[in-house]
């Protein structure tokens, strides 16, 4: 049996054997649905002041939802490399406007240590990794970087709005000191976007400067072009 073949066989114990989006019988993710989620095209999510440029894959729903859920809390290994190339799209898009040619570091948005206990991987910290790897290898000076981690446990966040969640992410992240440097942001889901705006806050405090932020998805919370408008949403 080949290396693909075990990986696909561990895979199908884990799994069931059945594609994360679609339910189809046979690998971790189908042929079908690979391609699908492959073309999703990028695009800029409207965010609202102090929240750094941002670029997702699609909205947080049908097979990108799917997807990143089963990876969080199916304890999905195999789908990392997915969400991985689909960030790494985001993350491409975003240097394409805004790289000033100097050297970037791919900082991962923190998981809790007790999510990542129990997920049993570092999901942001596996992308970001691999991001910096696929743009080295086009000949960019990138690299991975853990340049954030947390402050203090923050309450759960589901279930409050807007201002509650900046409120509850204020100072909740410190960044690493150190020469300068252009950092990019990798996270799985941008929501109210607290999150990044916090992370932009906690770099810039340090001294460096934050390009933007690549995601793999934008809740409609967030609202993506075509799907939300800001006058509905409130936030831009
Ligand atoms: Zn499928």
């Amino acid at each position: 049996m080949g290396w693909r073949a075990l990986a696909a066989a561990a895979a199908d114990l884990a799994w069931g054997g059945a594609c994360a989006a679609c339910a189809a019988p046979g690998p971790v993710l189908c042929p079908g649905c690979a391609g699908l989620l492959r073309r999703l095209p990028t695009q800029a999510v409207p965010v609202r002041p102090g929240v750094p440029p941002t670029i997702a894959r699609g909205d947080y729903a049908d097979e990108l939802r799917a997807v990143i859920l089963a990876c969080k809390e199916r304890q999905g290994l195999g789908l990392v490399p997915m969400l991985a190339e689909l960030v790494t799209g985001s993350a491409a898009a975003l240097l394409h406007e805004r790289w000033s040619g100097a050297a970037v570091r791919v900082a991962p948005i923190p998981s809790a240590r007790s999510t990542i206990g129990e997920r049993g991987f570092d999901l942001t910290g596996m992308m970001a990794g691999r991001v910096a790897v696929t743009l080295r290898g086009v000949g960019m000076d990138v690299r991975g970087w853990r340049a954030l981690r947390p402050v203090r446990r923050s309450a759960d966040q589901a279930g409050l709005g807007i201002a509650e969640r900046a409120a509850n992410r204020r100072a909740s992240l410190v960044a690493r000191p150190g020469e300068p440097v252009q950092v990019l942001l990798i996270d799985d889901i941008v929501t109210t976007g607290a999150t990044l705006a916090e992370a932009r806050r906690a770099l810039t405090v340090a001294g460096h400067s934050v390009l933007g932020a690549a995601v793999v998805a934008a809740t409609p919370r967030t609202g993506t072009p075509g799907t939300r408008t800001a006058s509905r949403t409130g936030i831009h």
